[in-house]
């Protein structure tokens, strides 16, 4: 079966059909997912909780349509170290 991925003789670990990997970090603050509600989020809205509450929602239409917030503003809202880790 091709869903058996075999790592060490003694166990097997079985991947359910369907699976697939989740995001670690959210695409538009790129920080780390913190918890299930982050994972959620991410798969609903293509943004963490934080990012959801202060993009996703204000700007519901115009995020249908493609917009996505510059760094500046992530950095602004979020007060993150995104705009110090890019430099
Ligand atoms: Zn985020």
């Amino acid at each position: 079966m091709d869903n058996i991925v075999r790592v060490e003789k003694e166990f097997d670990i079985i991947i359910e059909p369907g699976f697939k990997k989740a995001k670690f970090d959210c695409p538009v603050c790129k920080l780390a997912l913190a918890g299930l509600e982050d994972v959620e989020s991410v798969e609903n809205y293509g943004a963490c909780c934080d990012c959801a509450q202060f993009f996703y929602w204000p700007n519901k239409d115009r995020w249908k349509s493609g917009w996505r917030p510059k760094k500046e503003q992530v950095h602004e809202k979020l007060n993150n170290y995104y705009v110090v880790k890019e430099k």
